[in-house]
């Protein structure tokens, strides 16, 4: 594939998860963060890594940490992009610790992986994927969340599963949900 053709398709891939994000962001009342959901894809030190490994299978930032061992695309996305738990990682001299993200950010957050299993998996998704991946993958993952943080997605996401978008994305439901976690936790 030429240089051209991965940039404009990396363009196109790009855009069609932004617009997926933004119509459930919109569903989950929260329009503006699906508006500027991943802009800093369209940075220099993202969009120039990204088109370099563009791969129509799978992640760029997969591609280069296979090449290079790191990304810096990543890098550069996850302390910029409130909607990753890394972003909530505090890292001291001894431990690391997850910080539970502000409503909009979780919010955002699941609207992000319903987006990007769609992308993946095509056709054959259906409800029940973000939890799967989640429980599976994600929740496992060497980034420390915090345990309301494990619960606020734990419950989502099951919800999704079991009763559908509309209803795990209702923002009534949403907001009680993550107020209950606060109090629960304190956080
Ligand atoms: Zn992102």
């Amino acid at each position: 594939m030429n240089y051209l053709t991965k940039m404009i398709k990396h363009i196109m891939l790009v855009s069609k998860h932004r617009w997926l994000v933004f119509k459930y962001a919109t569903k989950a009342g929260i329009p503006w963060r699906g508006f500027v959901h991943d802009m800093s894809k369209f940075s220099p030190t993202e969009f120039f890594e990204s088109v370099k490994y563009y791969n129509g299978s799978k992640s760029p930032i997969l591609v280069s940490r296979e090449k290079n061992g790191y990304s810096k695309a990543w890098i550069h996305h996850k302390n910029r992009n409130k909607h990753h738990f890394e972003y909530w990682e505090d890292v001291s001299k001894t431990e690391r610790i997850g910080v539970f993200p502000p409503y909009k950010y979780i919010v955002e957050a699941v609207c992000d992986k319903i987006a990007a299993g769609m992308a993946y998996k095509g056709k054959e998704w259906n409800q029940t994927e973000p939890y799967e991946y989640w429980s599976k993958i994600e929740k496992n993952a060497p980034v420390v969340k915090h345990s309301a943080s494990i619960e606020f997605m734990d419950k989502v996401l099951k919800k999704i599963s079991d009763d559908g978008l509309n209803k795990g994305l209702n923002s009534k439901y949403l907001k009680a949900t993550y107020n209950a976690i606060e109090k629960k936790y304190g956080v």
